[in-house]
């Protein structure tokens, strides 16, 4: 013993703590579990796991370095006085050690330059308490048990420990719920929006992460957080041990269901949203691009220039939960093996929807788009319409609200374009962007596409006929994109589109079933990234110090704000009037101007009046009136046609 550094005798002294906190651990696990995952609120026991341990481990450190005094060195002896100080001193502290983590994780400030910052803190404010190592002030993990799997290695946060700080920290709720077999019956029910994607690291080389993202329905904040991450240089190569421990976790769930404050709660999953090839791997189907590759229909696809071109319309032949369990149609299956998700109550095709994210956006929409650009004759326009094209969708820029995160950019940067573009361009701006700019047989059939898009985005609740409706615009779509393109469009994207109001049938409107809301997140974890080394336990600490700070929001995400400033000030009441909000009286009373005149867009396969979007003038601007708030019905995007007209669309998430 004497003869060992004091570094080493310091780094023996840490994993005998860990090794403490392990069993520790392990000890408050097995009791949670014997109560079935209960977690009551005022059982000390049960409180959140990760800040109790966080404590107990600066508690831990201080009271082992003290009985080894003797052997530490002096850089020690300083982080005892230092802990012990805060030890004594936490309470009257936490708001600002708080506050300092809180802002630490929010601009993803690295250990280093925090450290830095600390020490200035504790000249500049000796008595405050402030610790000496960034890990201790942002309540860092030290010990993780990162797993290898095959193809690479992965980490499992779990499923129960997140639904209970929901539970813990918000009042849940109601949401309308598909009408689904798996919920009938189901006291308490609380559904799980999952989230299957890949996410490549880097552009030199195949590094990536594969994150299992899951939201609560029923959760106000609608917060995403995660459940379980692959890392590797290619996708999980064995779907058993990627999905294994979240199945494992859930299955166990659906038998107890979670308990809090004494109320137990039914969770199921509500729908698992990926890309196709992610869902053919889920699924254990066969790939989009192979000759049973529809999710959806048994329609056999055909070769046909090194792609595989499927039939326009499939009549009947659709997959039902039932077939697909059952194997009717062997030949869609990849092998004779299941999907660990059929264990679960979840129907593999009514729960694991089309996601129009990639479906519609980044697929078909920005086909259409390149076959304008850099398509053949005489699908292709001219270089002097691109120009008029990308010059008008710079001038919308003044004129898009601030719900976009991203304006319009010219057709010259297309292959920059993301999907949050792509759909401003197909539900807002396209309309007028392409008119009189794609011939009119071309331009009406875009219109066909964006009607059925727009219509599909709304929150339409039982009203069944405008799906049908739109399930007629779709059809027309892909039926004539032989006649007015080539028939080598109609590849795996196009056909599926036709199976989309389906899915808008079970789910309701395609935002709550798109990969959007779990976008945001995958950038997220990618900015977690600081060092090029140990990706994954960085992305598996940070998240821990994200996660003990992440239940303290207060402003919901979805509160919505009344503006009187361009272009945030257009407005539809609750007479239908299209307004332009002018001047905010009181916290509640504005002053409004109203268009007069309002009339039908030109070309829409319907009056275009009876979905909310109108060609509008002659706004008033001697007889202003005053209107509440509470009179204040959908937020318009209003795009200039010419000098006094505008195109007014009401959004469709607002
Ligand atoms: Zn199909």
């Amino acid at each position: 013993m004497l003869l060992t550094s004091p570094r080493t005798r310091r780094r023996r002294v840490r994993i005998q703590v860990q090794e403490t906190l392990k069993r520790i651990r392990a000890e408050r696990e097995q009791l949670c579990s014997s109560s079935q995952l209960s977690c009551d609120e005022n059982s000390t026991v049960n409180r959140n796991p990760k800040e109790t341990l966080a404590d107990t481990t600066d508690n831990l450190f201080v009271s082992l370095d003290l009985n080894n005094g003797n052997a530490v060195d002096i850089e020690l002896q300083n982080n005892e006085s230092e802990l012990l100080h805060i030890d004594c001193t936490e309470v009257g502290n936490i708001t600002r050690r708080e506050e300092l983590a809180s802002w630490a994780v929010t601009h993803n400030i690295p250990h280093n330059a925090l450290s830095s910052l600390l020490q200035l803190t504790r000249k500049w404010l000796p008595h405050e308490g402030f610790p000496k190592d960034p890990r201790t002030l942002l309540k860092t993990e030290r010990l993780i048990e990162i797993s290898l799997i095959e193809g690479g290695s992965f980490y499992h946060f779990g499923v129960s420990t997140q639904i209970l700080k929901i539970l813990r920290d918000v009042e849940l709720i109601n949401v309308r719920l598909p009408h689904l077999e798996v919920f009938q019956n189901q006291p308490n029910l609380i559904t799980l929006k999952i989230g299957v994607d890949g996410l490549p690291i880097s552009r030199s080389s195949n590094l990536q992460f594969w994150p299992l993202l899951g939201k609560l329905d029923q959760d106000p904040y609608s917060r995403v957080f995660i459940i379980s991450i692959f890392y590797g240089t290619t996708k999980p190569q064995n779907l058993n041990s990627y999905l294994g421990s979240f199945v494992e976790e859930m299955m166990e769930i659906e038998k107890v269901g979670i308990v809090f404050n004494n109320i137990t709660y039914s969770l199921r999953i509500r729908c698992i949203v990926a890309d196709a090839p992610a869902r053919s791997f889920i699924k254990r189907i066969k790939s989009h691009n192979g000759y049973y590759g529809c999710e959806k229909c048994y329609r056999r696809g055909t070769y046909k220039n090194s792609r595989i071109i499927y039939p326009v319309k499939a009549p009947g032949d659709e997959y039902s939960d039932q077939s697909f369990k059952e194997r009717w149609y062997e030949a869609h299956h990849k092998d004779i093996s299941t999907s660990p998700l059929e264990s679960l109550s979840l129907g593999m095709i009514s729960q694991i929807p089309l996601d129009y994210m990639h479906l519609c956006l980044l697929g078909t929409m920005k086909k259409l788009l390149l076959v304008w650009t850099e398509g053949k004759r005489p699908y292709k326009l001219s270089n002097g319409q691109q120009n008029l094209v990308s010059k008008r969708l710079k001038s919308y820029r003044v004129h898009i609200p601030q719900e976009f995160a991203r304006k319009c950019r010219g057709m010259n940067e297309l292959k920059h374009w993301k999907a949050t573009e792509l759909r401003l361009f197909l539900i807002y701006v396209g309309p007028v962007a392409l008119r009189k700019i794609l011939d009119q047989r071309r331009y009406e059939h875009f219109l066909c596409y964006h009607t059925a898009i727009y219509i599909l985005s709304l929150d339409l609740g039982d009203k069944k006929e405008w799906i049908n409706f739109a399930q007629c615009l779709i059809d027309k779509f892909v039926t004539q994109i032989p006649i007015l393109y080539y028939k080598e469009l109609l590849v795996y994207n196009m056909h599926s589109l036709t199976h989309l109001c389906a899915d808008v049938k079970v789910h309701g409107s395609l935002d709550n079933f798109s990969a959007f809301e779990f976008e945001n997140y995958m950038q997220t974890l990618k900015r977690m990234l600081r060092s090029k080394s140990c990706h994954l336990s960085q992305v598996v600490r940070r998240v821990g110090e994200a996660e003990a700070l992440r239940l303290k929001e207060t402003v919901s995400k979805n509160q919505k704000l009344i503006s009187v400033s361009k272009p945030n000030n257009c407005y539809v009441d609750n007479d239908g009037r299209i307004i332009v909000l002018e001047k905010q009286l009181t916290e509640t009373v504005f002053v409004a101007n109203r268009f007069r005149t309002k009339c039908n867009m030109e070309s829409y396969p319907c009056e275009s009046h009876k979905l909310g979007i109108h060609v509008v003038s002659d706004l008033t601007e001697t007889d202003s009136f005053e209107i509440c708030k509470s009179q204040i019905s959908k937020k318009c995007l209003l795009l200039p046609l010419s000098e006094k007209k505008y195109f007014c669309v009401p959004m469709c998430n607002y």
